[in-house]
């Protein structure tokens, strides 16, 4: 043996930007993240609170296009049922129409 054995460096593969690192925070469910801080200032490297971030942002994006989806399928199912409505209106207007007719014809030849 002719040096000391160096100090055991942990070096993990970050879950977020894949890079090695030696200095990593680690979340409850297992994910590995770096973080480069320097106490008393803001983080030069922090991929925890990036991949965080990351998604929150595509969960809420997927949330407003899921919503804009089901507003808009709910919007043509009320034209739709509004045009259905008017036809049906037209419909009874067109019956009471000759209903009319027929009961003023009849009157007629009374
Ligand atoms: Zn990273």
């Amino acid at each position: 043996m002719r040096s000391r054995r160096r100090e055991p460096v942990i070096q993990v593969k970050c879950d977020y930007c894949g890079e090695q690192t030696e200095t990593f925070v680690a979340t409850p469910n297992h994910l590995l993240f770096c973080i480069v801080q320097t106490v008393g200032s803001p983080p030069e490297k922090d991929c925890m609170t990036d991949y965080n971030r990351s998604k929150s942002n595509v969960r809420k994006s997927e949330n407003e296009k899921e919503q804009r989806r089901l507003q808009t399928s709910q919007e043509q199912f009320q034209k739709s049922q509004k045009k259905e409505k008017e036809k049906i209106i037209k419909k009874f207007d067109d019956y009471l129409f000759e209903l009319n007719q027929k009961s003023r014809r009849q009157r007629a030849t009374k």
